[in-house]
């Protein structure tokens, strides 16, 4: 019989995915993603200046922030605001989630303009990072679509769709989207950031307690698409196709 993961899961399931569009009322765009138990809200907030390096160049920017609340998790996490800065961890998934969707947009279409993108993690249980990224380019379609609509943009400087999924080896086996008990137990933890064309635009991979081979990484690539074909059906669902330019020339679908 075929083994299962404790959660029932084939090692080549994803975990539930639920994405809620308009979440909270303020934000341009607003998303609670669920993957599991794993819950992230990410925002996208339009401002209308961008950072001094780019004044006066037409382009705009995406920038993104990461935290978790305090009793996302098991043991309570200190806040930053407490602590007065911000850990290693959390600035390097920040990087990731602002890098990840800046490789999809067209900035010199956005103009100068920032978008924030605000992921806060309510629940962790693994894959917090590759669950942000994901809900996060939805509420970016969102708030992009709302620029559009208020004539603060021609056209969708969005080119691609984006998601990413975690994977690892755990106990030998290749599993995708670990949650937390597989990801503390993992021989080798990666996380893989693509768009919908196949390609890639982040990969991280750590052998933490064993290295792996190319083989297993070719494995574990495979996997990874297979996950985010999923997810970007998933956002697809809620935001339709890119090409929505006309629909709003036409005054169509809000
Ligand atoms: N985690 C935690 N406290 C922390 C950091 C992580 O409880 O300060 C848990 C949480 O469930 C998280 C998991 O460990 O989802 C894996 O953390 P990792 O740093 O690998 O990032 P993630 O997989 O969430 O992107």
């Amino acid at each position: 019989m075929e083994k299962l993961r404790k959660d029932e899961r084939k090692f080549d399931d994803i975990r539930n995915v639920k994405i809620t569009n308009n979440y909270l009322m303020h934000a341009e765009g607003s998303v609670l993603i669920e993957m599991g138990d794993t819950k992230v809200i990410c925002t996208a907030s339009i401002e209308d200046k961008v950072p001094p390096f780019l004044k006066g160049s037409g382009t705009g920017w995406i920038t993104a922030e990461y935290g978790m609340l305090p009793r996302s998790t098991e043991v309570r996490k200190i806040r930053d605001s407490s602590r007065g800065k911000v850990d290693g961890r959390t600035q390097e998934i920040q990087r990731l989630i602002g890098r990840a969707l800046r490789s999809v947009v067209d900035l010199k279409i956005l103009g100068e303009k920032t978008i924030w993108i605000d992921c806060d993690v309510i629940q962790a249980d693994g894959g917090t990072r590759t669950a942000s990224i994901t809900g996060a380019f939805v509420a970016l379609i969102e708030a992009i679509k709302k620029m559009q609509r208020k004539g603060q943009l021609k056209s969708n400087p969005v080119k691609n769709f984006v998601s990413a999924i975690s994977i690892g080896i755990v106990h030998d086996d290749i599993m995708l989207d670990l949650c937390y008990e597989e990801d503390s137990q993992a021989q080798v933890d990666m996380n893989v950031v693509m768009t919908d064309k196949g390609e890639f635009i982040e990969i991280q991979g750590t052998g933490e307690t064993s290295p792996f081979t190319n083989r297993e990484l070719q494995d574990m690539l495979f996997l990874a698409e297979k996950g985010c074909k999923i997810l970007f059906r998933k956002q697809e669902e809620i935001i339709g196709q890119l090409n929505f330019d006309h629909e709003d020339a036409k005054g169509g679908k809000k």
